[in-house]
């Protein structure tokens, strides 16, 4: 039973200096569900003259808005959060029907409202320092907004990863020009349209549908753009991070990739471990950066915790995403269905296939069951590579020694867990993970609001969180203040 509505008319154009209107060149491209594989929407692919435009407004509109009051600027973002909030089933719907989310857990919403409300009054916190200790001066540092800020976002969390960066951007002074992913572009244009209905002030926040090639590319090389702040892949951020140097060294912020490992001991709670080892993976069909997609069991209870993560990982409902008793959906087009079945295909040759790892013939979407390796040598490509669907590996290790030279043989660094109550070993392993962060008992999607999160080595650049996402945002300048007398 489909528990939401289409709304009658999707929105689908630009929003460029608070009007929406049709790509310059009159390019569209198409959306389609990947449940149904029927086309869903037309989308304006905004052209390079669209994202000149989306620029120069955004430039334009920087000088008043960025001397707005903290204040000022927060009493729009706090209507903001309020009709993203009345919209909640509208861009869980929106989601369902372009990238395949399922509405039930459809938390993006209430997050993003809730990540707005904090940053309307945060913009207080934008403080330099002043300093006595050199004689006859005094020192100071100012904290200033960059001006126009270019914010590329993937297709898999779209709502949250648009408020969470746009807010602390634009609360600190700056002006933005939003991207989203050509795989999920309707509910950034739903939040532009709530953005108008605020009565913004034009040019502030604008709005883009598109691909990578042609307007991800010009924000990437703009004279214009001073920061980026990119959620993808690594292939697409070492791109941006080229066209940062090629054209004016913009600041970047990046959220990439990862290959997370959860490490199980024996003396581990594993009913527990299992099952929240098994939803790491398949919440949102596995497209989740954090999710664990390795797993590491002691031999000695290796058994034991593969069947009770089976169990847990198969145990879910597939189907149409906008049905709220479904919790699995397809992956979010066919390219990353493709992509995920080459690697299930890579992994069938080097380890053994416990579980899945076919097609669903019921379902004419593209869905991808629930699928477990098990022994697969450590250096083989599913092993080291991004999937980025409901497929786990999970191998088994003797020693900490040995667990720990395999979790830290991976280029990327986002997320580790491990699972285990002897509370010395737990720190040891905080300690020598290589991640941005560390579940002790726990496994991602687990956060924490008022703490970073980001990566290390390979899985980003900088760090995002309620007290940190604002100084990304804030360029520092130190004024030398001579005293005549002092
Ligand atoms: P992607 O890199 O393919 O695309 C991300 C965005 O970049 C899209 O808007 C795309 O149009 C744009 N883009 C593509 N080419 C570009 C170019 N040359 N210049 C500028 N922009 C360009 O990634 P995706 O498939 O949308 O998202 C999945 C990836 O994102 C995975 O690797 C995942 O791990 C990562 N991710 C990371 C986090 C995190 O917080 N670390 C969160 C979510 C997703």
């Amino acid at each position: 039973m489909a528990t939401t509505q289409m709304p009658s008319k999707i929105e689908t154009r630009l929003f460029i200096n608070g009007e929406f209107c049709p790509a310059s060149d009159a390019g569209m491209f198409p959306l389609k569900s990947p449940t149904t594989l029927e086309t869903v929407a037309t989308v304006p692919e905004a052209s390079a003259q669209d994202t000149e435009d989306a620029v120069a407004a955004a430039k334009a509109a920087f000088p008043a808005w960025s001397q707005l009051s903290p204040h000022d600027r927060g009493v729009y973002m706090n209507k903001l959060a309020d009709l993203i909030l009345e919209s909640e089933k509208d861009l869980a719907y929106l989601e369902a029907i372009s990238m395949g989310r399922p509405i039930s857990g459809y938390w993006d919403a209430k997050a993003a409202a809730k990540k707005l409300q904090y940053y309307a009054s945060c913009g207080w916190n934008g403080q330099g320092r002043t300093s006595l200790n050199t004689p006859g001066f005094v020192n100071m540092t100012l904290r200033q907004p960059y001006g126009v800020v270019a914010v590329i976002i993937p297709w898999n969390v779209p709502v949250y990863f648009f408020i969470n960066k746009m807010a602390p951007a634009i609360a600190a002074g700056n002006t933005v020009v939003i991207k989203s992913s050509e795989k999920a572009p309707l509910t950034s244009v739903r939040l532009a349209q709530l953005i108008q209905r605020v009565g913004f002030p034009p040019g502030v926040i604008n709005v883009l549908s598109g691909h990578g090639n042609i307007s991800g590319s010009i924000l990437s090389h703009h004279m214009d753009v001073r920061l980026i702040t990119f959620t993808g892949s690594g292939r697409t951020g070492r791109l941006i991070q080229q066209a940062a140097a090629k054209s004016n060294l913009k600041n970047v912020v990046f959220e990439l990739g990862g290959k997370s490992p959860t490490v199980v001991f024996a003396d581990a709670d594993l009913e527990k471990a299992a099952k929240e080892a098994a939803y790491s993976i398949q919440w949102n069909s596995g497209q989740v950066c954090m999710a664990n997609s390795r797993v590491y069991v002691h031999a000695s209870v290796a058994d034991r915790f593969i069947a009770l993560f089976k169990e847990s990982f198969q145990s879910v409902t597939m189907g149409d995403p906008t049905e709220s008793r479904v919790n699995h959906g397809p992956q979010a087009d066919e390219v990353q269905f493709n992509i995920v079945n080459r690697y299930i295909e890579s992994g069938k040759k080097d380890g053994e296939l416990i579980l899945g790892g076919t097609g669903v013939p019921d379902h004419k979407g593209y869905f991808i069951p629930p699928t477990i390796f098990v022994q697969t040598p450590e250096n083989s490509q599913i092993m080291k590579e991004e999937v980025f669907g409901p497929v786990v590996n999970i191998n088994t290790f003797e020693t900490e020694a040995e667990v720990i030279q395999k979790v830290n043989a991976s280029e990327f660094g986002l997320y580790a867990a491990v699972y285990t109550r002897d509370v010395n070993r737990a720190m040891r392993f905080a300690t020598s993970m290589q991640a941005g962060t560390v579940g002790i008992n726990c496994t991602s999607p687990t956060g924490a609001f008022d703490l970073p999160f980001g990566g290390w080595k390979s899985s980003g650049i900088g760090r995002e969180g309620i007290h940190h996402s604002l100084d990304n945002y804030l360029e520092t300048k130190t004024v030398l203040l001579k005293v005549d007398g002092l």
